[in-house]
């Protein structure tokens, strides 16, 4: 069966055609500048070179469109016609309580992410109207919603609840979420594989490392911990969210700098992280780079990114009682071995060593840990739409 992905965000849309028989992505594409003039769609298909086209791409839908119809497009398309679409899988960033695992779409499901929209009032109305446009363009195909936050929702409520008056959770659901939660998912389905042993058997540390990072502990195939809370804001440092705070920091800048609640908002999310440590930038690579250059706020967005890792993992092996494997994943964690190796310096206690040459390694499948390490190190690249195309054929067939 073909499945497409999509992942909608406010002005972008990525997508991907999969052939589930093999697994493999027969097209893919972005559509960018959606609402704004100047739009484009990059597509690409399997051995075919690059189209970019520019159109006016109003909403969503108009963008879907123009993706169907380079699918299908004579020269540089993949299908004959769209019937050959069997499912549409969407990534929907925020399920709430509701959604612990993946759902065909119906009206209910629909009714529900529209109450989900307070929760994430950014990135799921951009994801809902993906839903729709795909509803009225292809109405016999199933549609099926994938959430970021549903593999977290085997977190116990110790863990998931803040040390704030119950109330705030009766009446706003304030609690921990998760997010990257289709990531985390893969990357220890996949370390299972690798390590040859039953998921059930497994206590794992996956540490989703990009422009937005978090870690989760996962004993027996569950989320049992992660650092994103309420918001993706709360947990490590990353490119340009500040991470964990003490929350008493947030109304004295707002005194100090005059700010209002969307104000200190757009300053924790955009403003801070490595970006607002190092100056220099919120690309990591930048960011390594400077320090080469011996950049001393560089170094030291490096230093503080790695000493952030580090504790999580720290206390996620206590959470999970041990651990049997560390996971790096996404930009950061599947390509910069100068990170990896800094965040695993001195974990000699968890069992952790890293083989200096395995963790030269880029962007593929890999165990970089010693041969005689008691906890094994796997560098494992994400595939977040395999993954929603994988939940959406299991939902299907
Ligand atoms: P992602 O959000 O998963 O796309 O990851 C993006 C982040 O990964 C950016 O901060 C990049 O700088 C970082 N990244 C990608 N490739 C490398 C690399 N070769 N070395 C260091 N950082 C990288």
């Amino acid at each position: 069966m073909y499945i497409l992905v999509i992942n909608c965000g406010s002005s972008s849309l990525k997508y991907q055609l999969l052939d589930m028989d093999t697994r493999n992505p027969l097209a893919k594409g972005l559509v960018e500048r959606i609402g704004l003039p100047g739009a484009i769609l990059t597509h690409r298909a399997a051995n075919k070179e690059k189209e970019v086209m520019t159109a006016e791409i109003p909403n969503h839908t108009v963008g879907i469109q123009l993706v169907l119809d380079a699918l299908v497009h004579p020269e540089y398309g993949v299908l004959r016609n769209l019937g050959q679409i069997g499912a549409v899988g969407h990534r929907v960033v925020h399920g709430g309580e509701r959604f612990a695992q993946s759902v065909v779409v119906t009206d209910d499901v629909m009714e529900a992410l529209e109450e989900c929209i307070e929760l994430a009032p950014l990135h799921n109305p951009p994801n809902i109207a993906g839903i729709k446009a795909c509803q009225t363009l292809m109405p016999e195909v199933p549609q099926v919603a994938v959430f970021d936050t549903a593999f977290h929702q085997t977190i116990p409520p110790y863990a998931y609840l803040y040390g704030l008056p119950y109330e705030m959770y009766e009446k706003y659901k304030i609690r921990k979420y998760g997010f990257h939660g289709t990531s985390h998912k893969y990357v220890s389905q996949r370390a299972a594989i690798l390590m040859q042993k039953p998921i059930e058997e497994l206590k794992l540390i996956s540490c989703h490392l990009g422009n937005g990072s978090s870690i989760t502990a996962i004993r027996s195939g569950k989320s049992i911990e992660t650092s994103m809370g309420f918001t993706p804001l709360e947990g490590l440092m990353m490119g340009t969210r500040s991470g964990d705070l003490d929350p008493a920091i947030v109304s004295y800048i707002m005194r100090k700098e005059n700010m209002n609640s969307e104000q200190i908002n757009d300053f924790l999310n955009k403003k801070s992280g490595v970006l607002g440590v190092s100056g220099v930038s919120s690309d990591f690579r930048d960011i390594e780079a400077a320090a080469a250059q011996n950049n001393m706020r560089a170094q030291l967005a490096l230093k503080i990114f790695a000493h952030d890792v580090k504790k999580y993992i720290g206390a996620y092996a206590a959470v999970l009682d041990g651990v049997d494997a560390v996971i790096f994943t996404a930009g950061l964690g599947e390509n910069s071995g100068s990170m990896r190796d800094a965040i695993c310096e001195d974990l000699d206690y968890l069992g952790i060593h890293l083989d200096d040459e395995k963790n030269k390694v880029r962007g593929e499948e890999v165990d970089i840990a010693t041969e005689e390490a008691r906890c094994r190190v796997l560098v494992i690249p994400t595939n977040e739409e395999l993954m929603i195309a994988t939940e959406t054929l299991e939902l299907v067939s």
